[in-house]
């Protein structure tokens, strides 16, 4: 495709990156354009939550985007660590959920879809998890839920990308003019965020706002969790080395500020300690928060920007960008490429009206 650089990618997030390793995977020249470090934003802050899925037998697009994603992450990681060296940290630890009440059409759609889950009695909870104080609540138990370390991945991902020669621009803030247009083939949005504010000069108004959340990582001195727990919107995940992450508040009115605040942590803690009594005596080794890119009915937009053939956006992936992420670079890929997208994103419409029917069977 001659010596110039094919793709301009907006954004050195996950979307970004995993996009940028896919497209160079295929053969394209890629160029990166970070406004700060790579991989330092929503993506850094993440829990990391892979979901189980089944793409076979999902039962709406967004499902299918999840199942289909999260299929391709055990072979992503593979491919990085093979490439890069890096571990990712991905690994399948199970996972808990306890039920509430406006989530009671999920059991029904899991089924559906075919994963395996079971409903663990009291004694076999207390039996997998010595440590919890189970909520009153139905509880399901995934096998197949997993997890994956951020910042480990994020480093996987900008490596990879080193070693396929995408030119990576951290620092570098992109501010649209036409000649963007004229210099690249292809340009990706994927600027998380500040998605509003990056696709305002091509006059679309993109309904993208942040939506703040915290994290506390506890740093127990013995193991007190295997399974990844989520209870309604909060969730706890305990890593390989025994840190136990809990997360996390939904703060949209923190608009871009990203520090942490009192009553945000001490409900996070109140929350986890509620759960593992154990981690009231473990210490808090850090907090963090981080700024999720929130569309009004929670759904990511994937698509060509509406009057810019060109121009493809990738936004929007709310409580689940990482997930949602090697499903993301393999639509941005075949749009590219010029294939019909081999997951369908009629439902992502970067125009489309708000469709508050569609939810998702997981949260993360
Ligand atoms: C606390 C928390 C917990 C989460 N837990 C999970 C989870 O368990 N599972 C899951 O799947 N998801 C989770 N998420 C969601 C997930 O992290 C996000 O959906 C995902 O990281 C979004 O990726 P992104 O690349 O779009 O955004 P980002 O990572 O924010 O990247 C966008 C990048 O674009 C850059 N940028 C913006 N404007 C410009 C510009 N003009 N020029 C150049 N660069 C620009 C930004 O600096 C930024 O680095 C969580 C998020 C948070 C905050």
């Amino acid at each position: 495709m001659g010596n110039h650089t094919d793709i301009l990618i907006v954004g050195g997030g996950i979307i970004g990156l995993t996009s940028a390793y896919a497209l160079a995977r295929a053969g394209l020249s890629v160029e990166v354009r970070e406004r700060g470090e790579l991989g330092q934003q929503a993506s850094w802050a993440g829990a990391g939550i892979i979901p189980p899925g089944n793409p076979e037998r999902t039962a709406n697009a967004i499902d299918l985007l999840r199942a289909s994603s999260v299929r391709l992450f055990a072979p992503l990681s593979a491919e990085l660590r093979e490439f890069t060296g890096i571990d990712n940290g991905f690994r399948v630890c199970g996972g808990i959920e306890f039920l509430h009440p406006e989530d009671a059409d999920l059991p029904d759609r899991w089924a559906a879809e075919g994963l395996t889950l079971s409903e663990p009695t009291a004694e076999e909870l207390r039996h997998r998890e010595p440590g919890l104080t189970p909520p009153p609540r139905p509880a399901y138990r995934f096998p197949g839920m997993g997890q994956v370390r951020n910042p480990w991945h994020m480093r996987a991902l900008v490596a990879a990308c080193e070693q396929l020669g995408v030119r990576l621009r951290p620092h570098t803030p992109c501010v649209w003019s036409s000649e963007l247009l004229h210099s690249y083939q292809h340009v990706i949005l994927a600027p998380g965020a500040w998605a509003a504010e990056v696709v305002a000069p091509l006059g679309f108004t993109l309904p993208v706002r942040p939506v703040r959340g915290q994290i506390v990582l506890f740093r127990p001195t013995q193991p007190v969790l295997s399974h990844v727990v989520i209870d309604g919107r909060r969730y706890l995940v305990p890593r390989a080395d025994g840190r136990v992450l809990v997360g996390s508040t939904e703060e949209p009115e923190a608009g871009f500020e990203r520090a942490n605040t009192e009553a945000g942590v001490r409900g996070l803690i109140d929350f986890a300690i509620g759960l593992v009594p154990a981690l009231a005596h473990a210490p808090i080794e850090k907090c963090w928060a981080g700024l999720r890119p929130g569309s009004l009915d929670s759904l990511p937009y994937l698509g060509r920007l509406p009057g810019h053939e060109r121009v493809i956006l990738a936004a929007g992936h709310f409580r689940a960008g990482v997930q949602l992420s090697p499903g993301t670079a393999q639509i941005v890929r075949d749009l590219v490429l010029g294939s019909p997208p081999s997951i369908p994103i009629d439902a992502f419409r970067p125009d489309r009206q708000p469709n508050f029917s569609l939810r998702p069977s997981f949260r993360s």
